[in-house]
């Protein structure tokens, strides 16, 4: 590479290359950001129907990530909390819990409630303490690989625990129903969940890559440019024009774009996410509700203006209501039984709902067989001027996503120096 000052192309505006570039701001190097799309956030995108702020996929920003505490302005962003619980509702059952360890007030109501057995919530408690203790790593240390669902068994929870709350909560969590994901990512995000709060910002989780973007000062932003590959120092864009730079930052998945690592990456794991309005109100006392029915297809629903007043824009009464399935459905399958199975859950009448929005999203999460908390910043060099970022080096989240690139922008640096 060559002396400074260098010249750096971020590819992706998503919050791995808006952290990369704040690292490159501070050392003094102005990048170039291109993005296919028209503004920052990538995944983390909220859009505006009829006044309502809904996201692209029902999405929870998590306080206590490490990286969250470490580039977010929580109270700039305004964020509500929901509640440490659920409702559960089977075929036949509604019921409510509350983690006991949060609000003791519920321990009673919780121990009675027929989520499992009483050992199940003796154990839930136990490794709720348990994982607040240990560190993040060690959340992660022997577990990479692991699948969440042997994991469980082998601490001994029964079938009954397992379906009614870790399939729907964990299943809605990783985007997929077996909990084939690796068990560090469970402990990881159990451990969060305990230790922290699940928020929305005020202003839809778009807020979180805008207040990102936002404290860039020396970046160049160029939107709905697509990169069609990068080989060597040279990024050739969809029109043919081309960019050189001392070195290039893939915030984003790097398959399509540098020869010879396609097929690498293992995969997306795709979600479907539909957002009603019910001019009945409907009252879940902010938490999230999570649905253990082998004939529905809907995993969880939430109401979100319940969470997050906000969401609701000037509209008074009613709810905004976000529903994820169990599994996505193709562009051409209906949602007459998606709202058919809601109504039940619900007890709303049919009369009551207004369909808003549906967002098929088929590149959600990377399927990773081998997850990581992090890596040396030299291992995200992948040429001898190009640098990988995005969460799909490390594990499907937004705190990995930060964190990585964060790793890649030190990386180029550490590279060049
Ligand atoms: C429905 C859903 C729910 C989720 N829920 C949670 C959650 O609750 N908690 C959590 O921690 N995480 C969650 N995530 C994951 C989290 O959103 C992602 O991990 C994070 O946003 C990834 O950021 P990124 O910067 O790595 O990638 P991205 O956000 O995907 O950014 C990549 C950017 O690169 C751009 N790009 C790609 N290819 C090109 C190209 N050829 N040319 C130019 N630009 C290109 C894209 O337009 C995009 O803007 C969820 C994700 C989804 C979709």
């Amino acid at each position: 590479m060559s002396a400074t000052p260098l010249k750096v192309i971020i590819i992706g505006a998503g919050v791995a290359g808006l952290v990369a570039a704040r690292h490159l701001e501070e050392a003094g190097i102005s990048p170039i950001i291109i993005d296919a799309e028209d503004r920052v956030g990538g995944r983390l995108k909220t859009d505006r129907e009829q006044g309502f702020l809904l996201d692209r996929g029902f999405q929870v920003l998590l306080t206590e990530y490490p990286e969250v505490k470490r580039y977010l302005d929580l109270e700039a962003l305004a964020i509500n909390t929901y509640r440490p619980g659920a409702h559960v509702h089977t075929r036949t059952q509604h019921f409510r819990f509350v983690d006991p360890l949060r609000e003791p007030a519920q321990v009673i109501r919780s121990a009675l409630s027929p989520l499992g057995v009483l050992a199940d919530k003796v154990k839930l408690g136990q490794l709720g303490l348990r994982l607040r203790a240990a560190s993040n790593e060690a959340c992660f240390e022997g577990y990479e690989s692991k699948p969440t669902i042997d994991y469980l068994r082998e601490i001994g929870f029964t079938e009954q625990i397992i379906e009614r709350f870790f399939r729907p909560f964990f299943g809605g969590i990783f985007l997929e129903q077996e909990l084939a994901t690796p068990a560090a990512m469970f402990r990881y995000i159990f451990k969060m969940f305990g230790s922290g709060s699940a928020a929305l910002p005020a202003g839809g989780i778009e807020a979180i890559p805008r207040q990102l973007a936002a404290q860039l000062q020396q970046s160049e932003f160029r939107f709905n440019q697509r990169v069609r590959n990068v080989n060597g120092n040279q990024v050739t864009l969809d029109d043919g024009s081309q960019l050189s730079a001392d070195g290039i930052i893939l915030a984003c998945a790097p398959d399509r774009l540098v020869e010879g690592l396609s097929g690498q990456t293992e995969g997306w794991k795709s979600t479907t996410n539909l957002y009603y309005y019910s001019s009945r109100r409907l009252r879940e006392n902010r938490l999230i509700n999570l649905v253990f029915d082998p004939t529905s297809t809907i995993n969880t629903f939430t109401v979100l203006d319940e969470v997050s007043p906000n969401y609701r824009g000037e509209k008074q009464g009613g709810s905004l209501i976000s529903i994820t399935l169990k599994k996505s459905l193709g562009s051409d399958e209906g949602i007459a039984q998606v709202e058919q199975d809601f109504l039940r859950h619900s007890r709303l009448p049919s009369d009551a709902l207004t369909f808003l929005r549906r967002y098929n999203i088929e590149r959600a999460l990377p399927k990773i067989s081998q997850v990581a908390f992090k890596q040396d910043p030299s291992h995200s060099r992948l040429t001898e001027s190009i640098f990988l970022a995005g969460d799909q080096q490390l594990n499907g989240s937004l705190d990995a996503a930060m964190r990585s690139g964060r790793l890649a922008a030190l990386g180029l640096l550490e590279a060049a120096s």
